[in-house]
């Protein structure tokens, strides 16, 4: 692209930043790189509304550094991103605390060494913390550079040298919360409203911009059948464990197993699932597959102190998925039945 010509779209682009860009953002009125870099993870996979609402300022609050964070048991880190979803995000940024604290690399190479931290979240602590001339591609900046470019399918390498060839290098703090704004604001993906846009004068998909990117087939989501049983003892404590297993890792769950299991066994006896011992049905979606899942309470005529037998009380501390928060809430609709 000509210089005259990409030197007047980053005017422009910068003056409608000021003047309609969410400057209020709350981590666009810190230097904390590490506040900066929590913002960059929480928002990977979620929306600024649900960030701003619930996580954001307990998460700072709680863990106001990175030596307090890396200090913390991860179970306490995991509680406070329950619900947040995509929970290695929250194991990989304790991980990232413990490898770094109390600073965080001001280098792409010292970055991108952490865990979780890929090309994009890299690129954004260096601009946004220490205002480096290198430019983001998330979601809303990858649509933008897709239509900007006409580009249908472009690979990754591709896309990262269009989005370093736009930047505006003397200015690349505004420039790439502008063009996150600007993907958010104008130029969304089912009305990008390309009159009100101040890429319109360089933007080559302007004529079509549905067509950029090229749509791929919508990804066929399965449905997982499962039943889900809560055990409980006879002093009136629940079996529940920490998750190993990569997905949910870290969180706890309930005993969960295939739905064409109609027993469960524990210590050698068979306990059968059916309409006596049903608590009540939960659908949850994930990225990759819907659970649905029937849950089942069953009585064991022991007393248990060991490992993974908890209270209800103590269970409401643990960070539960929210698949097994829903089991927690059915099994709170029952006692509360039970009291009437
Ligand atoms: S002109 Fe239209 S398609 Fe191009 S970047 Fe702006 S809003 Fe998007």
């Amino acid at each position: 692209m000509h210089s005259r010509k990409k030197h007047a779209f980053h005017q422009r682009l910068l003056q409608w930043y000021r003047l309609s860009g969410r400057r209020d953002l709350p981590w666009r009125h810190t230097t904390d790189p590490y506040a900066i870099y929590l913002s960059e993870v929480m928002l990977q996979q979620t929306q600024v509304k649900t960030v701003l609402e619930r996580y954001y300022f307990p998460f700072l609050k709680r863990f106001p550094d990175l030596q307090t964070l890396a200090d913390a048991p991860a179970q306490e880190v995991l509680k406070l991103w329950e619900g947040l979803g995509y929970y290695s995000r929250a194991l990989n940024l304790h991980k990232a605390a413990q490898t770094c604290a109390p600073r965080l690399p001001d280098s792409y190479d010292g970055l991108i060494a952490l865990p979780g931290i890929g090309q994009n979240t890299a690129h954004a602590i260096l601009a946004f913390a220490y205002h480096q001339p290198v430019a983001i591609l998330e979601a809303n900046v990858k649509r933008v550079m897709h239509r900007i470019f006409a580009l249908e399918a472009p690979t990754p390498a591709m896309l990262w040298a269009r989005a370093a060839e736009l930047l505006d290098t003397q200015h690349p703090y505004d420039y790439n919360q502008a063009m996150m704004d600007l993907g958010a604001m104008i130029c969304t993906p089912k009305q990008p409203d390309c009159t009100q846009c101040p890429a319109n004068s360089i933007c080559l998909g302007k004529d079509a911009p549905h067509s950029y990117p090229a749509k791929t087939a919508a990804k066929f989501i399965p449905t997982r059948y499962k039943r889900i049983v809560v055990l409980q003892d006879l002093a009136g404590r629940y079996f529940i464990m920490p998750r190993e297993a990569r997905f949910l890792n870290g969180l706890y769950g309930f005993i969960e197993q295939e739905r064409g299991l109609e027993v469960v066994e524990w210590q050698g006896e068979c306990y059968p699932l059916g309409k006596h011992n049903y608590l009540g049905h939960i659908t949850q979606s994930y990225s990759h597959f819907t659970l649905d899942a029937h849950v089942h309470l069953v009585m064991i005529a022991q007393h248990h102190n060991s490992d993974g037998w908890q209270s209800f009380a103590e269970i409401a501390t643990l960070p539960l998925s929210r698949a097994d928060s829903k089991v927690l809430n059915l099994l709170l609709d029952r006692l509360g039945l039970g009291q009437e």
